[in-house]
């Protein structure tokens, strides 16, 4: 059975933990104690030197009956600043933070319904197919964990991340295509007071270009970008060099994406070769989008589940990104659900118990209808 004390005391002890990104040391090592508890060989890979960070990965494989579909259940354990002294207030059903920081149910709330669920199936002997659990590290700022992570060790037929928001049953079964870039600026320097003229201000250069780009903040419903850092000059006194321009384009389409990102950095290029500058750029695709088809088998399923669970299903299109990404990517059909967490990144961030405890029951209902599924 799931039980209520059992989840709410892991979820508590859990985000008194700090766990920011690249710092899970603690909560990686609190997860492999409690999983060699619960009679699991958990390991831990080595994405934490790779990333500069102080742990890595936690993987455990939950044997299963053989034959029959292999589940990936995954959360990531690194929270968002300010995330260190988190104290937990329990208020009737509602965790909150005392205000002063996240409360870090993004994502322990994944961890902690994944751990609940896998309790109570081996406590009342439910069946199920093998399981692997994953807890990754710095998904936030990047998805480093899940980037990082040797997928042929994990012979997984679908995927559940369970990090969404939204009330039970709610999976993310869209979400963009990722690229950012990186402009760096060039004119020339020279003194601001004695002889302005010689130089070509790097700084005057960015603000023309970005002036009238071609796609700024909403570009389609299914895409946007975003120019999201600045930064240039050594000196008031020197006309500016350089400058560096730092932005981002997503789209659920991967053509669109591509299109969109060569229309801006070609209209930044043009906008600065005739005012007699230069430009570098750089692109990189952070990771790829996803997008689910109504009839795909992990959407059927899905499906089956919420009606065993007697929950409304509600599938929806994000626009942000999440390691459901990189895991689709490495060719395992995934999708992003719901475990009640409610207004992440913020000190204002809250749970109900009731909702986590639901989302282990919709988690059951996964876990027991893939037993219906062929391989
Ligand atoms: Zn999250």
């Amino acid at each position: 059975m799931i039980s209520r004390e059992r989840l709410t005391d892991s979820f508590l002890e859990m985000v008194r933990i700090d766990s920011l990104s690249r710092k899970e040391r603690d909560m990686a090592d609190h997860l492999l104690k409690k999983l060699r508890k619960m009679g699991f060989e958990p390991y831990e890979d080595d994405t934490g030197p790779k990333i500069g960070g102080n742990a890595g990965n936690i993987i455990c494989h939950v044997p299963g009956i053989p034959g029959k579909p292999v589940l990936l259940l995954m959360a990531h354990m690194d929270t968002v600043a300010p995330g260190t002294g988190k104290k937990p207030v329990v208020d009737g059903d509602v965790i909150r933070s005392d205000g002063t920081t996240v409360l870090g149910g993004d994502d322990a709330a994944g961890i902690a319904v994944i751990l609940e669920t896998v309790s109570s199936l081996m406590e009342d002997g439910t069946p199920h197919g093998d399981l692997y659990l994953v807890f990754t590290v710095a998904e936030e700022g990047g998805l480093f964990g899940a980037r990082n992570l040797d997928i042929s060790r994990i012979p997984a037929d679908f995927a559940f991340i369970m990090d969404d928001e939204g009330p039970i049953a709610t999976a993310a079964v869209k979400a963009p295509f990722y690229n950012r870039f990186k402009v760096t600026f060039r004119g020339r320097a020279a003194h601001a007071g004695l002889e302005p003229e010689k130089g070509l201000n790097a700084i005057m250069l960015a603000s023309k270009a970005l002036a009238d780009l071609p796609h700024a903040g909403r570009i389609d419903a299914e895409s946007t970008s975003n120019i999201g850092i600045i930064s240039g000059g050594t000196a008031r006194n020197i006309v500016s060099e350089t400058c560096t321009v730092e932005g981002e384009v997503r789209s659920i389409y991967e053509d669109r994406l591509e299109r969109y990102t060569k229309e801006i950095l070609d209209h930044i290029r043009n906008v600065t070769e005739e005012l007699g500058g230069q430009v570098e750029t750089e692109v990189e695709r952070m990771y790829p989008g996803y997008s689910m088809d109504e009839s795909s088998p992990i959407i059927c399923l899905l499906k089956e589940a919420a009606d065993k669970a007697g929950l409304p299903l509600n599938l929806h299109a994000t626009g942000g990104g999440s390691d459901t990404n990189v895991i689709n990517g490495y060719g395992i059909p995934a999708v992003d659900v719901s475990v009640g967490m409610d207004r992440v990144h913020s000190t204002a961030e809250r749970i109900r118990i009731s909702d986590m405890e639901k989302a282990c029951r919709f988690l059951e209902a996964i876990i027991t209808t893939a037993l219906t599924y062929s391989r």
